[in-house]
């Protein structure tokens, strides 16, 4: 007999029909010669018994008993019975098809499984085995609800932006793996060309050059959940490969882009959650993200926003800020306000969040309590009434508050008290895991200067439109992210779509006239045969859906993912080639030393 219906499909409704269930045997157990077997599949799990005293006439025991002795964990079965009541109190309300059972009335085993790797059951979650071993047995772990869920989930998410994308004239256009190399600031995985030995495609590290040349070929409207590459060192939460929703648009500016993102996000949302978004995102200068949060992603879930104190305290003749503001750093602060359990954090919570502190690379942290409308802490003294209340006022300070105050280099500083903030927030239960806020970043550089070298590189990549004369100091970018609960989703920009421009910021960035020729000579020749003004975005898939789920790491929404190590444990890759594949390649391998990661 073929299935008539999923593990996760029989209730109340079908009771007295003969059906057929076909899936994993998940966990059986027997009581008094009654064998009750959990059968599962992507749907759901069904309750299926062997009750050999209450069997209908004419039914072969035997040879149902004798099947059953193969029903071991996970293999593969099949089992005809009839639908009825479970016996009143064994109900499982938890589950769907928790009111009804299947008596078996005939078994067999369709596919043996070996002993299970991992127990893939609900009622054993959180006893899983080791990420590596889970990979090596991905085709296991998948069966467990957790990651049926994510795939699902990923799955429905990418098809509900898929319509609103057809219904909003984007035209969906496969571009090439194999190319040129694209600059997004990550080395490239190179595939060798047998018929032109010695040369190389690049993978692309995203569709940048090709979408941008769709819109030079009139397209106006383009997507794509396209796969890129960037061989990056190991960080704990990239993968060598990730999924982005890629867009580009014709004859629109920032905001005909975000309106866009926005628009296609509150569909999604509606068809996710079934609640509307809210629209539209707040928008944040980069500037006022680094004063505030420390960061270009903020995570604006909580407050405790960031304080610049380095004019307050500039004539306290307190050693450590004194050194650290003749050295041109700063002063940060951040006010735990009483009614956010700034009251409560005892001297020991203190003392470890000093210890943080150092970790995060800072010399300590000043503390300071609120009481009696002043401030207590042995630092104090230095401080005149005057600049106390400076402090006082710029902090926002009322009795019960705590205060944090980091010292040091700039850029330093202020990261490490970006993360002060966010530890506190964690700490404190600040962020609920259900509750997101996007951003949108706005009005970021056009360049970073290396602080040693003084050279200039992309803040996001080369081909974003300056809003000025791209020689002026610190000149913007038409460019922007889209932040969610402190990550970044997604960088998109307005492109530049004149060709003398783009050899220009080549140019600034460092790059001869032979270069840019050798380099990108074909796109800038593309965008001298009427590139059409244009932008676009790609929102990180892979992210995305992590944060939405709350997941530690990208790693749990994607089917096979690498290790941290860009190792795939279930087939081995990457490995060795036989030498006649290098020879023919004509390709010789050296191999200078392992590398090492964290
Ligand atoms: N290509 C960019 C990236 O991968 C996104 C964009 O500018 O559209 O980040």
């Amino acid at each position: 007999m073929k299935r008539t219906h999923t593990c996760g499909e029989l209730g109340k409704g079908d009771l007295g029909k003969e059906v057929c269930l076909q899936g994993w045997v998940r966990f059986s157990r027997d009581h008094g010669g009654v064998a009750f077997v959990d059968l599962a599949d992507r749907y759901g799990t069904t309750q299926v018994v062997f009750d050999p005293e209450n069997l209908p006439e004419g039914v072969d025991a035997k040879a149902i008993d004798g099947a059953m002795k193969g029903f071991s964990r996970e293999s593969v079965v099949s089992v005809v019975g009839i639908v009825r009541d479970r016996v009143p109190g064994t109900e499982d309300p938890r589950n769907p098809t928790g009111e009804v059972e299947v008596m078996i009335t005939s078994a067999e085993v369709l596919n043996r499984s070996a002993a299970p790797p991992m127990e893939v059951g609900d009622q054993k979650e959180g006893v899983l085995p080791s990420e590596d071993v889970r990979l090596r047995y991905r085709y296991v772990d998948l069966r467990r609800s957790e990651m049926v869920h994510a795939l699902e989930f990923r799955c429905k998410f990418l098809s509900l932006a898929r319509e609103y994308l057809l219904k909003n004239k984007f035209l969906e256009i496969e571009t090439p793996m194999l190319g040129r190399s694209t600059p997004e600031g990550a080395r490239d995985y190179v595939v060798p060309s047998r018929l032109h030995p010695g040369k190389f495609y690049a993978l692309p590290q995203s569709p940048q050059l090709f979408k941008q040349m769709l819109m030079v070929g009139g397209m106006d409207r383009y997507f794509q959940v396209a796969r890129c590459f960037r061989d990056e060192d190991s960080r704990s939460d990239r993968q060598p490969e990730f999924t982005q929703l890629d867009m580009e648009m014709s004859f629109v500016d920032s905001k005909d882009i975000q309106d866009t993102v926005e628009g296609l996000l509150s569909y999604v949302w509606k068809g996710m959650y079934g609640t509307e978004l809210e629209t539209p995102f707040l928008r944040m200068p980069f500037e006022e993200a680094l004063e505030k949060y420390g960061t270009d992603k903020p995570d604006i879930r909580f407050g405790l926003p960031l304080v610049t104190l380095t004019d307050v305290v500039r004539e306290a003749p307190y050693g450590i800020f004194q050194t650290v503001i003749s050295r041109g750093g700063v002063i940060k602060g951040i006010n735990v306000k009483g009614s956010l359990a700034g009251d409560r954090i005892g001297r020991n919570e203190v003392d470890r969040y000093i210890e943080h502190a150092k970790k995060l690379g800072l010399g300590g942290l000043t503390w300071m309590r609120a009481k009696d409308g002043t401030l207590e802490s042995n630092i104090v003294k230095y401080f005149t009434p005057g600049i106390i209340a400076d402090l006082m006022e710029a902090m926002d300070v009322e009795d019960g508050d705590l205060l944090f105050l980091m010292a040091g280099p700039e850029a330093q500083t202020v990261a490490a008290a970006g993360q002060m903030r966010l530890k506190l927030g964690q700490d404190l239960g600040l962020a609920k895991a259900d509750d997101h806020r996007f951003l949108w970043l706005v009005d970021c550089p056009m360049f970073e200067v290396d602080p040693v070298t003084g050279a200039k590189g992309a803040y996001h990549h080369p081909f974003v439109l300056p809003t000025g004369d791209p020689h002026g100091d610190g000149v913007g970018g038409e460019c922007f992210d889209l932040v969610l609960d402190g990550n970044e989703l997604g960088s998109g920009s307005m492109r530049i779509h004149n060709a003398e421009t783009q050899r220009e910021v080549f140019r600034i960035l460092g790059m001869s006239e032979e270069e840019i020729d050798e380099k990108f000579g074909f796109f800038v020749e593309a965008l001298g045969y009427g590139a059409p003004p244009h932008g676009g975005i790609a929102l990180g898939i892979d992210r995305f859906m992590a944060v939405l789920l709350g997941k530690e790491t990208i790693r749990e929404t994607i089917a096979f993912p690498k290790n941290k190590r860009a190792q795939s444990p279930f087939d081995g890759s990457p490995e060795t080639i036989p030498d006649d594949k290098l020879e023919e390649l004509q390709i010789m391998t050296l191999v200078i030393d392992d590398l090492e990661f964290e």
